[in-house]
């Protein structure tokens, strides 16, 4: 008989969010408007703890979009963005008609590296091309070096977005990610620490730049009786219902933040003695990580009979068990041969040797006992 799948996440539901959407159905708010949207975005702002304004929105990729057009990003702009990252942190660059410059990443937290993007930025500058954004990620819950980037954007005067798709709940000298910068944005796709189903969120400095932003994720509706419109809007709102699940996970959020810890504990246990397999944790107390996934680097040269990275998740495989290789860096993608990169070969280097592990919330005491046996069988 085929084993239960283990997933790399997975949703898990916390019970509350059923009677969220019951009530949108008895009120009958079947609507991207209505008390789950506005009760979602006042828990996020509560949770964030920095007088944000919170606009929810259909998704993450919306979110980014949004910043870019909020921030007048134009045709044939320069757009700044982490290399190592999801696609969709860079495709709404192209999205405005903008030009990605890809920046490596550095070894201790992946995320951006402030010596490149200082490089990028000036280059840019004496190019005539001073860039319009820096879009910085902390990825897989990892808070990036917000110091020296936030200094560096500021010397330059360049506006700074955070993707926190994957950091929700991390926090970096004791403050939120997402809360740094000119816009932060949030996800609730099915496989982040929280879900909607579908989701995402605009994290504003005002409440004025908050209207603005469901200004246009509604259209771009001038005050009229009739439509009116005086600029390109979007459809970008989030779901009544959808708004309905987030609000019941908000109350099991740092319960679930927790669980993912815990992960990656059982991780550094796992691998503690293996030699070659090193497990990404924070590199001191200023950092705190949501883990939302927990990866390993796997140094072939110095494992047992020199396994790799693709020997071990293929032996997860033939458990029924998901891992995956890192994020493939976006100056390496196809689709993005002819954008600029600035640094060397760090996240190149992750991408090789990197491996995400199943890290859900949801996993048991016999999902981890499947996953220690296919390491200690392959490592034995
Ligand atoms: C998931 C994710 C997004 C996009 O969010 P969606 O809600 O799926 O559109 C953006 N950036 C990163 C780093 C992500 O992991």
């Amino acid at each position: 008989m085929e084993k239960n799948k283990i997933w790399l996440s997975s949703p898990h539901m916390g019970g509350d969010e059923i009677n969220y959407i019951n009530s949108a159905f008895s009120e009958n708010w079947i609507a991207p408007l209505g008390p789950n949207v506005n009760g979602f975005e006042s828990d996020l702002e509560t949770y964030l703890n920095q007088s944000k304004n919170v606009a929810s929105l259909s998704s993450g990729t919306a979110a980014l979009h949004l910043s870019l057009v909020m921030l007048g990003v134009k045709r044939d702009n320069l757009v700044i963005c982490q290399s190592m990252t999801f696609s969709a942190s860079a495709n709404p660059i192209k999205y405005v008609g903008a030009n990605p410059v890809f920046i490596d990443s550095e070894t201790e937290t992946w995320n951006m590296c402030p010596k490149a993007l200082e490089e990028a930025i000036i280059s840019c500058i004496d190019n005539g091309r001073k860039p319009k954004a820096v879009i910085l990620v902390h990825l897989y819950g990892m808070p990036a070096k917000l110091n020296e980037i936030k200094a560096i954007c500021d010397t330059h005067d360049v506006s700074l977005i955070e993707d926190a798709a994957e950091a929700l709940g991390s926090t970096y000298k004791g403050q939120k990610c997402g809360t740094f910068s000119s816009y932060g944005v949030l996800s609730f796709n099915g496989n982040k620490i929280i879900t909607t189903s579908g989701g995402g969120a605009l994290v504003c400095n005002t409440k004025e730049d908050q209207q603005k932003a469901v200004f246009y994720a509604t259209q771009a509706r001038d005050a009229a009786p009739h439509y009116q419109h005086s600029e390109i809007g979007y459809n970008y709102r989030l779901s009544n219902i959808c708004a309905g699940i987030g609000r019941g996970q908000m109350k099991v959020l740092d319960k679930h933040i927790a669980l993912r810890r815990k992960m990656n504990q059982f991780y550094q246990e796992l691998f503690k003695e293996i030699e070659g397999v090193t497990v990404f944790k924070e590199p001191n107390s200023d950092y705190f990580s949501n883990h939302w996934l927990s990866a390993i680097l796997v140094d072939s040269s110095k494992t047992k009979n020199n396994l790799t990275r693709e020997d071990i998740r293929l032996a997860f495989e033939d458990e029924n068990i998901e891992s995956r290789p890192l994020w493939k860096p976006m100056h390496l993608q196809p689709v993005f041969e002819n954008a600029l990169y600035f640094g060397g070969s760090v996240a190149e280097d992750l991408f090789n040797e990197g491996l995400c592990l199943p890290s859900g919330s949801n996993l048991t005491d016999e999902d981890r006992s499947r996953i220690r046996k296919v390491i200690n069988e392959l490592f034995k």
